[in-house]
């Protein structure tokens, strides 16, 4: 069998809150990137596989650019800039019920550099609650009147089916980058696994934690019956805090736990046993060798 494959990457770029995650989930069709009504949740490059046939397509899910405001805000710029690096499309997200911003304007002055490079793909979206499409879309393609316009509804699979005919249709010839069970076999399977965990566990504690808690998978191992066995490590940065996590009785750990476990059922199809230890690393947030540790820097 020598048939060809054909593979890419596609980054999604965008600020806060415009509908990037929805559309990575939308494209996969399963809830792979954290998903969450706050803004700047999606701290990690983070990828999702899309597997059809002989194709594959590798997505990036950015952050968004914004101002850095501690070690970790910086990273997160650098994390927009290496997503756009070496990709064969670019999907810039606007949110199509509002005019654009300076975060927007932002945003296409980074992709400026990428024009004639890569096929930029201006994705207006949130159509479904757009008052003025046509003159949001205009206004936001003035911004880079290099790439191509198109709206749609990221919560419209069927709308979301055609933008991913095209992004097919732009993969070059190449072999597969990942195989389809990457449990097995791909370290980044650590890093998804922990950032849902992390997403699960902000949902529930933002008033009480804003970004005070990382995570990281210590273990991933095959069970004898069939269960994959995940452990993945919570930080926090006090003792007080970790009390907060672990809830009245272990009951708020317990709830992130069977969350974050769902999720993960879903996408592999299998049964997991996820094991959630919650362990302070006192100031994790303003040291740069915690961050590369807890896997914020490569
Ligand atoms: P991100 O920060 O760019 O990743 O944005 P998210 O994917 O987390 O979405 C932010 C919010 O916008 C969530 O509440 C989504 O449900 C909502 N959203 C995303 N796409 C659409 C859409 O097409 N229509 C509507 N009405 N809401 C959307
Ligand atoms: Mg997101």
């Amino acid at each position: 069998m020598d048939e060809k494959t054909y593979s890419g990457f596609v980054a999604i770029v965008g600020k806060p809150n415009v509908g990037k995650s929805t559309l990575l989930n939308t494209l996969l069709g399963v809830k792979v990137a954290p998903i969450s009504p706050r803004p700047q949740t999606t701290r990690k490059r983070l990828r999702g596989i899309l597997t059809e046939g002989r194709r594959q397509i590798v997505f990036v899910d950015t952050p968004g650019l914004h101002k850095p405001m501690d070690a970790l805000g910086e990273f997160m710029d650098q994390e927009v800039y290496e997503a756009l690096s070496d990709v064969n499309a670019v999907l810039w997200v606007v949110d199509l019920r509002h005019p654009p911003t300076p975060e927007d304007e932002m945003v296409a002055k980074a992709l400026k550099p990428l024009v004639g490079k890569v096929p930029i793909l201006l994705i207006g979206n949130k159509l479904d609650e757009a008052k003025y499409p046509e003159e949001a879309l205009r206004a936001y393609h003035a911004l880079l009147p290099e790439a191509e316009p198109r709206m749609l509804s990221a919560l419209d699979p069927r709308q979301v089916a055609e933008l991913k005919a095209e992004l097919f249709a732009l993969l070059p010839e190449g072999p597969f980058f990942y195989p389809e069970d990457f449990a097995k076999s791909d370290q980044d399977f650590g890093e998804w696994v922990a950032e849902i965990v992390r997403e699960e566990a902000m949902k529930r504690l933002w008033h009480e934690l804003p970004y005070a808690i990382a995570t990281k998978t210590e273990e991933v191992a095959e069970r004898e019956n069939g269960i994959l066995y995940i452990k993945v490590l919570l930080f926090v940065e006090r003792p007080s805090q970790k009390a907060i996590v672990i809830g009245e009785g272990g009951r708020k750990l317990k709830e992130i736990g069977q969350a974050a476990r769902k999720q993960l059922e879903v996408f592999l199809n299998r049964k997991i046993y996820l094991d959630l230890e919650v362990k302070v690393y006192p100031d994790w947030r303003k040291d740069p060798e915690a961050l590369r540790e807890l896997g914020y820097r490569s």
